[in-house]
């Protein structure tokens, strides 16, 4: 871990940029204790970031897509390479445990530049022919693009965004959240001197206020947002004053159906993972677990017994199920939510507590946390908490259980636990949500969809729909006569 306090800079054509403006403390979130201080981008730095962006992606729009996806793919590798050490940074980052980041977030980062690598060598437009001319259309690249990060999966988050960018021949800024400033940092510089030209990947630090200068910016084109709800109302509304296109990844609450004829073994599995991974802090998490009547008291037992196992503390240690929350602010907005669950009828089945591991008590941990006997109408089960807390639901036919998963403004996960492959596929297509699970939970191959329906946002990350997001059209007509 780091002993001595780290300034970090903004990154602006493959240099750090110092800003004589204000900083942040980043606080380790398993001690609590300040490792960095990051420097808050003046609206000149993010003036110099747009230009330099500007210019290398005159040049890199040049570059064929093979060209491209070259370089890309040699990123990638430079990227597995560095797994390890960019893994620790998460964690530093985030206070998640460290097989989670080695394991998950930082090679499906890897996976992304490397699936937009391939994919952009073969990724054209379509032919139109007439009797007296031809025609075409083909993707451009919309210039300069930026993203802004939210505080759970800074590696993916910071890859998953700029890679189908650069892949389509724009540049890319990247503000990540200010509570995890350290990984992208690492990305940008392996990523150039693994080829990336210098000013294609800029990262710019600060909070709202540089991201609200980002947005409003004539010189970007497109914003990413990663972030709650209604800072995705805000973004849109800054982002309208120069008319740029916005993608928006927002928050969820989503429903995972467990359904009478499913394993209770798998089904246990599926629903603490879609609850405890990274400690519940995912947008797409399954916090709302609805379960069949008839199998509810037996997956109820057994999850309880499994939860109370887990063990809790240095995200670093290798015995270690979950690690921090990300801060101070956020644990007491997670405990506040239990309590109130706890106040409106529910049943602390397992969890609730604060922990302070040996060695680190001034670090953010809670319990994993099951509450039974949950109502629809409860804030637990209506509110994103964005911690360790799973609610429990029971139904008793699906049409209810498809019903009332769909009773909410959100629209990102839901999941399905059922042997029936006929119910599997009817059920599916109910689920209001962008994506939807089957025995399974928050898997997301690079070439498949990501994103939110209804209030969860719009727009896709990964997969081909992700080069349209960072493209435009431009259609040609030759008349032949
Ligand atoms: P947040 O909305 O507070 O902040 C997200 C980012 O937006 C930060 O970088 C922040 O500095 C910036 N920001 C805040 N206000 C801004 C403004 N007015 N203009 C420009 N930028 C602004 O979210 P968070 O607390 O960092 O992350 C948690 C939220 O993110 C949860 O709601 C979670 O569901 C959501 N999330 C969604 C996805 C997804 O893919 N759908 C993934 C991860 C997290």
């Amino acid at each position: 871990m780091r002993k001595m306090t780290e300034i970090i800079q903004s990154h602006i054509n493959g240099t750090n940029q110092a800003s004589d403006g204000d900083y942040i403390e980043k606080h380790y979130p398993a001690t609590g204790e300040v490792i960095a201080k990051v420097e808050i981008a003046s609206d000149e730095v993010l003036n110099m970031a747009v230009a330099a962006a500007s210019a290398a992606q005159k040049q890199w729009a040049q570059y064929s897509g093979q060209e491209r996806g070259q370089i890309l793919i040699k990123a990638a590798l430079a990227l597995r390479q560095a797994n390890a050490e960019l893994a620790r940074l998460e964690v530093q980052d985030v206070g998640k445990v460290y097989s989670e980041a080695e394991s998950g977030d930082v090679p499906s980062g890897a996976d992304a530049l490397e699936f937009f690598g391939a994919a952009i060598m073969t990724y054209g437009g379509i032919q139109h022919q007439w009797r007296d001319a031809i025609g075409y259309s083909r993707r451009v690249p919309l210039g300069v693009c930026a993203g802004i990060g939210a505080w759970n999966y800074p590696a993916q988050i910071a890859l998953w965004k700029s890679a189908p960018a650069l892949a389509m021949g724009n540049a890319f800024i990247l503000k990540p959240s200010e509570m995890t400033p350290l990984v992208a940092m690492r990305i940008a510089a392996i990523m150039e001197d693994a080829g990336l030209p210098k000013g294609l990947l800029n990262i710019i630090h600060g909070d709202h206020r540089i991201g609200k200068a980002i947005c409003e910016h004539a010189g970007i084109a497109k914003i990413s947002l990663t972030g709650g709800v209604e800072t995705g109302k805000k973004i849109m509304a800054q982002a309208a004053s120069s008319l740029k296109r916005v993608t928006l990844e927002l928050g969820g609450k989503a429903p995972l159906i467990i359904c009478a004829d499913a394993d209770l073994d798998k089904a246990a599995e599926i629903a603490m993972s879609a609850n405890f991974y990274t400690a519940g802090e995912v947008c797409s998490n399954a916090t709302r677990v609805f379960v069949h009547r008839s199998i509810a008291k037996d997956l109820l037992e057994l999850m309880v017994a499994r939860t109370s196992s887990l063990k809790v503390g240095d995200p670093m240690a290798e015995d270690v199920d979950i690690g921090a929350l990300i801060s101070e602010a956020h644990l007491g907005k997670v405990m506040r939510m239990i309590q109130q669950g706890v106040d409106e009828g529910a049943h602390l089945a397992c969890g609730g507590n604060r922990v302070h591991p040996q060695g680190f008590e001034g670090g953010y941990f809670i319990e994993p946390t099951i509450l039974s006997a949950c109502q629809d109408a409860m804030r637990v089960v209506r509110e994103e908490i964005f911690g360790p807390v799973m609610s429990v639901l029971i139904f008793d036919d699906d049409h209810e259980a498809i019903t009332r998963a769909n009773a909410t403004h959100f629209g990102l996960g839901a999941g399905l636990i059922t042997k029936d492959l006929a119910r599997a596929h009817r059920m599916s297509a109910q689920l209001e949500a962008g994506n939807v699970w089957v025995n399974s939970y928050n898997i997301i191959p690079p070439d498949l969809p990501f994103g939110g329906a209804k209030s969860s946002g719009f727009g896709r990350e990964s997969s081909l729909y992700a080069l349209e997001a960072y493209s435009d059209v431009k259609a040609t007509y030759i008349a032949l006569d």
